[in-house]
């Protein structure tokens, strides 16, 4: 097949959610891709953060073939090691108690948010369901997470939304207290960075002032590391960076580097709270998505997310270096970049990928970086010529 046959096929038969890139992608090296017609791209998106060990990583294919032949699934009827496995390293490299694992970034936020309304109503009974999130955050295209995310263009249409969510200005933790000051509110939700939201990091003394405050008022608080969990910041988990400890920590995105796979990490205080029959998912845990997990996990050790941090640095550095006149700021950790541009961040990035690079957009005005955390120093120059090209032309 050729491009044009895979986008015809796919045009034809699919609905249309998605506004595509006209590339067909075929297979690849580490971040080094080929389309139907080829042709070679350099990722920097690695699927929105997903693969995050690359294409064709030996250990992880390894993994996850073994597997496959041996028991692809099983239900949570029963128990299976490559689960346990990774639920035991989450625990054992970030304190939390126990694990709940789903198949998706939207499903794991709704586990965390379902054992926040549960917590509360334990403790305290009905009424005390609120959940507070920020403006330009991004959680899920469920109703709830929908209903979750701090940006009024993802209220269209699906009504009615799940109530009992409140949205507060990010940075702003008077903004927040005042949003939990009736007494309604059980849990606080945010991203480290917001990250569909246009690569936003959120300030320290912020975080740990709204952390303080949830903990002092018996409000859990609930990070979504779907995006910057997993290795992509440089820390196993981006809140490890902020000098916090969340209740709650939800994960999916780069876990299995490529499968779909995700989960809520919860603290002691409140890992009884999902207790045998209130929640439940069929694919949850699957072995063969779990031992893709554990490779990656295998995978981030100190040395490795060492490199991670100093690839970022060393591609943020590149691009503020270039001055140009294009480029208004440059944030981000680890591998997760921003680019904030004065012109089309979405025309930009098409000319980057019909130039052989593919990047991301996000909010209004950024182009977004997540290359898979195994890039190599070749593959980063590569991009970052195509990247300094394209933005040149501005
Ligand atoms: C991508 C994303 C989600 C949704 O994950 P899905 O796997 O698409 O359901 C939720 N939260 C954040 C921060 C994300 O980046």
């Amino acid at each position: 097949m050729t491009n044009q046959d895979v986008i015809r096929l796919t045009d034809d038969y699919t609905l249309g959610t998605y506004k595509r890139f006209p590339v067909a992608l075929e297979r690849g090296e580490n971040a080094t891709l080929y389309d139907f017609d080829g042709k070679r791209y350099i990722d920097f998106a690695s699927g929105i953060g997903v693969c995050s060990l690359g294409c064709g990583n030996d250990a992880w294919v390894s993994a996850i073939s073994a597997q496959a032949k041996k028991l692809p699934h099983v239900s949570n009827l029963f128990y299976t090691e490559p689960a346990a496995e990774t639920a035991k390293t989450l625990c054992e490299r970030t304190g939390m108690k126990g694990a709940f694992f789903s198949n998706s970034g939207a499903e794991a936020n709704e586990g965390a948010i379902k054992l926040a309304r549960k917590y509360s109503f334990d403790k305290y009974g009905a009424g005390r369901s609120d959940i507070v999130t920020l403006n330009h955050s991004f959680h899920g295209r469920t109703i709830t997470t929908l209903a979750a995310t701090g940006q009024d263009v993802f209220h269209n249409y699906f009504f009615p939304f799940t109530e009992g969510f409140v949205h507060a200005e990010p940075n702003d933790a008077a903004g927040v207290k005042a949003a939990c000051s009736n007494g309604t509110v059980c849990a606080v939700l945010m991203e480290l960075i917001q990250g569909e939201g246009g690569v936003l990091p959120l300030d320290k003394s912020f975080v740990q002032e709204v952390a303080g405050f949830c903990k002092s008022r018996d409000i859990l608080l609930l990070v979504d590391e779907v995006q910057t969990g997993v290795g992509r910041t440089g820390t196993l988990f981006c809140y490890q960076q902020y000098g916090i400890e969340p209740d709650v920590v939800s994960f999916a995105k780069g876990i299995a580097a490529g499968l779909p796979f995700g989960g809520v990490l919860a603290n002691d205080s409140c890992a009884g709270t999902l207790s045998a029959g209130t929640h439940a998912t069929t694919f949850g845990g699957n072995p063969i998505c779990a031992a893709g997990a554990n490779a990656v996990l295998a995978t981030l050790t100190p040395e490795f997310l060492g490199e991670v941090v100093q690839k970022g640095e060393s591609i943020r550095k590149a691009i503020a270096d270039w001055k140009l006149p294009v480029v208004s700021s440059v944030r981000g950790l680890g591998l997760m970049i921003g680019i904030g541009v004065t012109c089309s961040h979405r025309e930009a990035v098409g000319k980057m990928v019909s130039s052989g690079l593919l990047a991301l957009t996000a909010g209004e005005d950024t182009i977004r970086l997540m290359p898979p955390l195994t890039i190599t120093k070749d593959e980063i120059d590569a991009g970052l010529t195509i990247l300094k090209t394209i933005l040149s032309t501005y």
